[in-house]
């Protein structure tokens, strides 16, 4: 077999003689003995290949994205550009405090930021999310509770809660006790009353709530839980829904995490990190991850010495480009981070009136950022699930609403529209949403098939979970 590079001494340079690449630079111990087998194919091709794939991704970009409780609002392209500056994105992790003075101050400001946005007295960038928020705050009041001297084996979580909220507590030898919800969707303080006991470490709370209901009786829930020598854990995943107005600080929540990735518009996933900060008040200060970054007044450092610090929960600094990214946008937003939750609560609120006459409602109460219909009555008359109606608005151009979740409403759809879409867009939703439920009365049988129009049609959702196929085949 001919090597496609051959050497070639008498020229003394690279010479293309019938297709062959001869050249006298690389020694020939070096030289490819047979083809890498690399596609022989043109950067135009390459283009398109990649452009292809990307058009058969969904984006915010592309259309209406109301997957409740992600909080899928318009990530600004700003934040792309200020994460990508060359001192932030060369910057080396273990380069000297004195070295990265920049990057140290953002963390620093972002931290005080955050401190005033939560009410909390201290906060950790470290987390890379919001599950990550809660492992490490659970393991914060455990050490507490060990320091304190106090068993405490059992952590309280609302029957609506995010599953993540168990999982955490559980990962870190926690017993769960499920607390009901009311017939207002909230937690049901007498069921609360009877599982307060000496072993109870802890309450996990989301508020508002994964039914986007304001949990009105939170503060008397936060004195039983404190009288009782308890702390509060605040899941600070629909923070959209409070910004300005209220803080977990003043409800008398003790920790608290923040999904930057929700909240503070920056990207989620998509192979990429998130952020998930976690906040803590005076008395849970020195168990906090360490590094913490601090400022003596003139430098900004890495501080380690905290007495009685979980540890390090992440390697260096956290996700350091979505902390960019995040700083980036509070400073734009300001005060108007106040409107940014006034708008995702009167959006919301918008499409519950529009909706809630052709799709069940089981909670008909003014919502937060988010609300979930249910589509028990439709599958009952038409055979028509949720999880149809969410592929039907795959082929609208619509991401589908997060669906079957919270676990208390049959059929769930939890829709959440966030601040970043006109009126416009609320109304097509609408309209489509209608469309939809139509034509499952008409004609179930079409929906059953959805989606038709994408790339990937219907998948076996278990084969998918269990066997994953990361291969891409074009069809
Ligand atoms: C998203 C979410 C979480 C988990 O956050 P991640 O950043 O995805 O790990 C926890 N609780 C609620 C209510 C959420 O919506």
């Amino acid at each position: 077999m001919k090597t496609i590079f051959e050497k070639n001494n008498s020229t003394g340079g690279i010479s293309l003689t019938d297709g062959e690449i001869k050249t006298d630079f690389i020694d020939e111990v070096f030289l490819r003995k047979k083809s890498c087998g690399l596609p022989d194919i043109s950067e135009l091709e390459v283009m398109r290949h990649y452009k292809e794939l990307s058009d058969r991704n969904f984006c915010i970009e592309k259309g209406f994205y109301p997957l409740g409780s992600c909080t899928m609002k318009y990530n600004p392209k700003v934040g792309e550009f200020l994460a990508s500056l060359e001192g932030f994105a060369n910057l080396h992790p273990l380069q000297p405090d004195d070295d990265a003075q920049g990057a140290l101050e953002l963390m620093y400001r972002l931290t005080e930021a955050l401190k005033k946005i939560t009410g909390m007295d201290a906060v950790s960038l470290q987390p890379a999310a919001g599950a990550h928020g809660e492992l490490t705050g659970m393991m914060i009041i455990k050490k507490y509770f060990e320091t304190k001297g106090e068993t405490r084996t059992k952590v309280i979580v609302p029957d609506s809660a995010h599953g993540t909220n168990p999982a955490s507590a559980a990962l870190c030898g926690f017993e769960i006790i499920s607390v009901k919800s009311n017939s207002k969707g909230q937690v049901d303080i007498d069921d609360l009353k009877k599982l307060i006991a000496p072993d109870v470490a802890a309450i996990m709370m989301t508020n508002p709530n994964t039914l986007g209901i304001f949990e009105e009786k939170v503060l008397e829930i936060s004195d039983l839980m404190h009288k009782n020598g308890s702390l509060l854990y605040y899941d600070g995943a629909n923070f959209n829904a409070i910004m300005g107005y209220t803080n977990p600080k003043l409800m008398g929540f003790d920790v608290v995490h923040l999904n930057l990735h929700k909240t503070f518009a920056t990207p989620h996933g998509g192979g990429g990190p998130g952020a998930g900060p976690v906040g803590v008040v005076e008395e849970l200060k020195e168990f906090l991850p360490v590094p913490v970054i601090d400022f003596d007044g003139q430098k900004y450092f890495k501080k380690f010495d905290l007495k009685h610090s979980i540890g390090q929960v992440r390697d260096f600094s956290g996700s350091f480009g979505v902390l960019v990214k995040a700083y980036a946008y509070i400073l734009m937003m300001g005060r108007n981070l106040k409107e940014a939750s006034e708008n995702a609560v009167l959006n919301a609120n918008y499409l519950k009136e529009k909706l809630k006459k052709d799709f069940k409602l089981p909670y008909d109460v003014l919502c937060k950022h988010e609300f979930v219909l249910s589509a028990e009555d439709l599958k009952h008359n038409t055979g028509v699930s949720a999880l149809n109606i969410a592929k039907a608005l795959m082929d609208e151009n619509t991401h589908p609403p997060t669906v079957y979740f919270p676990l208390i409403v049959h059929e769930a759809m939890m829709i959440e529209p966030t601040e970043s879409e006109t009126k416009e867009r609320l109304d097509e939703f609408v309209d489509v949403m209608i469309k939809i439920c139509n034509e499952a009365k008409s004609d179930s049988g079409n929906l059953a098939g959805a989606p038709h129009k994408t790339p990937v049609k219907r998948v076996d959702e278990t084969l998918a979970a269990r066997h994953p196929d990361l291969c891409f085949k074009n069809n």
